[in-house]
């Protein structure tokens, strides 16, 4: 049995937990600070239940991930105050002097849904989270995809339905997808609250059409066996539902070889790790630096 750590590294909240082999034997919810003050609370939890053999580290993004670069492992420019060009793949390793894998969250989730939850068995999966952001993951032949960094699947370009003249709530491209289907996004539509939306068609019926724009795209691009599909704004009850017809439709008969039978409710799923896919997405990062 080996032991590892792995950080869930959120904006509002860091997850840590020590698990031996795949099973979580303890763990801990850090609030997310100053970055000094929150990466030092995280070691001193893995130090006091350790020695672990690896740390996994799934983080909230931007993250500096390509190759050969002196800042891997940094997060990037980030609008949340002081975290900007944190090292934090580099001030764990110094601290506890074991090797560190990291990725982006959703990254991380992709790889936990895909060892141990809804994607379990296949080799190519898209992972999305629907909440406060828009993030996506993909997973080809069995490796988490990077290319010169990771995706920013949340931005891709959505088509306004006729009559739609909401603007959008990103702050880089107005109506690109989490522009117009985040959390936040369907606030700022409808000015009101989720919870005061949850009975209203319309506003679903819409949220389902942008989604499937984006889930068409990522079919076509990627040509992945299954989408895992969370984040909040998914627990809505109906919604994965109207997704699935909404996809249907637009696909148009025109599909790819995993819904060629037209099975969507194989093809968009939801994750089978819940609120832990990106801890145990951080478990497998761990044991992926322990392999070398
Ligand atoms: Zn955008």
């Amino acid at each position: 049995m080996t032991r590892y750590a792995a950080i869930e590294a959120g904006g509002t909240k860091f997850r840590v937990a020590i698990s031996e082999d795949r099973e979580i034997v303890a763990d801990t919810t850090i609030p997310t600070t100053t970055p000094d003050e929150t990466l030092s609370a995280g070691i001193e939890f893995i130090q006091s239940n350790g020695p672990v053999a690896s740390v996994g580290i799934a983080c909230f993004g931007p993250l500096d991930l390509q190759p050969g670069s002196a800042t891997y492992g940094s997060i990037t420019a980030t609008p949340k105050p002081q975290w900007s060009h944190t090292p934090v793949l580099e001030s764990t390793r110094d601290a506890l002097g074991v090797p560190v894998a990291i990725d982006v969250d959703v990254g991380g989730a992709v790889l936990g849904e895909w060892k141990w939850g809804a994607a379990k068995g296949l080799s190519h999966v898209v992972y999305l989270t629907i909440g406060t952001g828009i993030g996506g993951g993909v997973l080809l032949d069995g490796k988490v995809h990077h290319g010169m960094g990771h995706p920013e699947m949340g931005h891709v370009t959505l088509e306004p339905v006729p009559g739609d003249d909401y603007a959008g709530h990103c702050p880089f491209h107005g109506t690109c997808f989490e522009g117009m289907a985040s959390g936040p996004a369907i606030e700022d539509r409808w000015q009101a609250r989720g919870t005061d939306l949850a009975e209203r068609d319309d506003v679903w019926e819409l949220e389902a059409t942008y989604l499937a724009q984006a889930l068409r795209t990522f079919t076509y691009v990627v040509a992945p066996e299954r989408i895992v599909i969370g984040g909040g704004v998914m627990q809505v009850p109906g919604l994965i539902e109207r997704l699935r017809r909404k996809l249907a439709g637009q696909i148009a008969g025109y599909a790819t070889s995993a819904i060629r039978d037209g099975n969507l409710d194989r093809y968009v799923v939801y994750p089978e790790l819940g609120q832990d896919a990106g801890l145990y997405g951080a478990v497998a990062l761990a044991m992926q630096a322990h392999a070398g």
